[in-house]
């Protein structure tokens, strides 16, 4: 794309942004809903399906375009958590699943009609540590029998699939612990009450995040990605878009701090002049307005590493790294500049202060991105 054309999807992006004002995000959050309208509008608008082929109905952009729309959604004040997922889960399916599997669910997903927006890793024993996962999918005839429990698979009660890791054989049977996991595309409209539970955890952000409890799960073996045992690898790319868009998210966010920041230091008088007059209020707001900036050429070069299909591990890990952080401070300026008022729910700062927090902890944490640089990228010694 063009950058004209980018620029004008960016605006696009925006306009449809702007029916969806703070006051909206306010409620949904006090009442813990799921802002069903918005994620309906950005379907409408096609932008869910910005990755998904146009072979199977959707636009075949590429994830410097994903990467746009997130960071504009952000930028706007409005949070892309509730459909991220929508734009880059089903690369697990279109990069690993069978031509049956891809013309089976695509066009459905690249639609809006079919939502698979629910990721099933994390358990509540391992942790980070996922090679450590202990849900274990048994084959028996054409099906695999689940059995375990995930933490935190976000979306699930809003999701129609999802893709959920299990390990296939044991960590003792496998010669290298990355083998023996497996990616299955879950239908949760047929699972939920039959061998799976789904119980919501209310958290400091509106996130429709959950636990999932699996007892005899039964799951055709049509719905096995690929081959089973080599699910590690497969969901390690869709990880590294996961990380590029979610840090596209940041620098929205970012620039929303940053924009808030500025109008509110040039506006508020105290001591008979504007706030903003005061170098210790600029300074702050200078910094972090030059982080976010910086970070976001990261985002740019991780997203261009992805779409030239090279490996794009260190730039994607480095992009989360640097604009989760940015934001961070972006956010902790902001709300020091507006001082009292900060805290008051309709500046919508103190939500968005919290929001962008997440992200210095999902989908992965910051110590594990800097393990990662220090031991993959530096050659330093393992850790752990
Ligand atoms: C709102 C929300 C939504 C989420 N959505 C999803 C989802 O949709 N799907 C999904 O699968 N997961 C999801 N997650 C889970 C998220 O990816 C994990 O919370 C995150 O990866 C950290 O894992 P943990 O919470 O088990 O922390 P732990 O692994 O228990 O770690 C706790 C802290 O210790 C640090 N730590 C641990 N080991 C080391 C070490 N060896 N060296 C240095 N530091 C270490 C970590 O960095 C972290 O700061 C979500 C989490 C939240 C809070």
């Amino acid at each position: 794309m063009m950058d004209a054309d980018r620029e004008q999807m960016r605006s696009q992006v925006a306009a449809l942004c702007a029916r969806f004002p703070g006051v909206y995000w306010r409620e949904k959050d006090r009442a813990r809903e799921y802002p069903s309208e918005f994620v309906a509008a950005l379907t409408e608008g096609g932008w869910l399906a910005c990755l998904v082929p146009e072979e199977y109905g959707g636009s075949g952009l590429g994830l410097i375009e994903a990467a746009a729309i997130l960071e504009e959604i952000h930028a706007t004040g409005c949070n892309g958590a509730a459909a991220h997922a929508q734009i880059y889960t089903m690369g697990t399916v279109l990069r690993h699943g069978s031509d049956a599997q891809k013309s089976r669910y695509l066009p459905d997903i690249a639609a809006g009609r079919l939502r698979l927006q629910a990721f099933g890793v994390t358990e509540p024993e391992s942790g980070s540590d996922t090679l450590s996962l202990a849900t274990r999918a048994v084959r028996e005839g054409d099906e695999f029998v689940i059995n375990g429990s995930k933490v935190w698979t976000s979306r699930a009660e809003h999701s129609d699939l999802m893709l959920l890791l299990a390990r296939t054989t044991p960590k003792d049977e496998v010669a290298h612990r990355t083998e023996g996991l497996s990616v299955f595309l879950v239908d949760m409209r047929e699972a939920k009450g039959a061998g799976l539970d789904i119980r919501p955890i209310r958290t400091m952000i509106n996130h429709a995040t959950c636990e999932l409890f699996f007892d005899d799960l039964r799951v055709p073996a049509a719905n096995l990605i690929g081959e089973e045992g080599k699910g590690f690898s497969y969901i390690l790319d869709g990880m590294n878009a996961e990380r590029i868009l979610i840090a596209a998210e940041c620098i929205g966010d970012g620039r929303w701090f940053t924009d808030r920041a500025v109008a509110y230091a040039c506006e508020r008088r105290v001591f008979d002049r504007p706030i903003g007059q005061n170098q210790g209020v600029q300074f702050p707001i200078a910094r972090a307005y030059a982080n976010v900036r910086a970070a976001a050429l990261m985002v740019e070069a991780a997203a261009q590493t992805f779409d030239a299909g090279e490996n794009c591990g260190e730039e994607a890990n480095m992009a989360k790294l640097l604009a989760s952080e940015a934001a961070w401070e972006a956010g902790d300026t902001c709300m020091q500049t507006f001082g009292g008022y900060g805290f008051a729910e309709e500046m919508d700062v103190e939500r968005k202060f919290r929001e962008t927090r997440l992200y210095r902890t999902a989908p992965i944490s910051t110590n594990m991105i800097l393990a990662y640089i220090a031991e993959h990228v530096l050659g330093l010694p393992r850790s752990y």
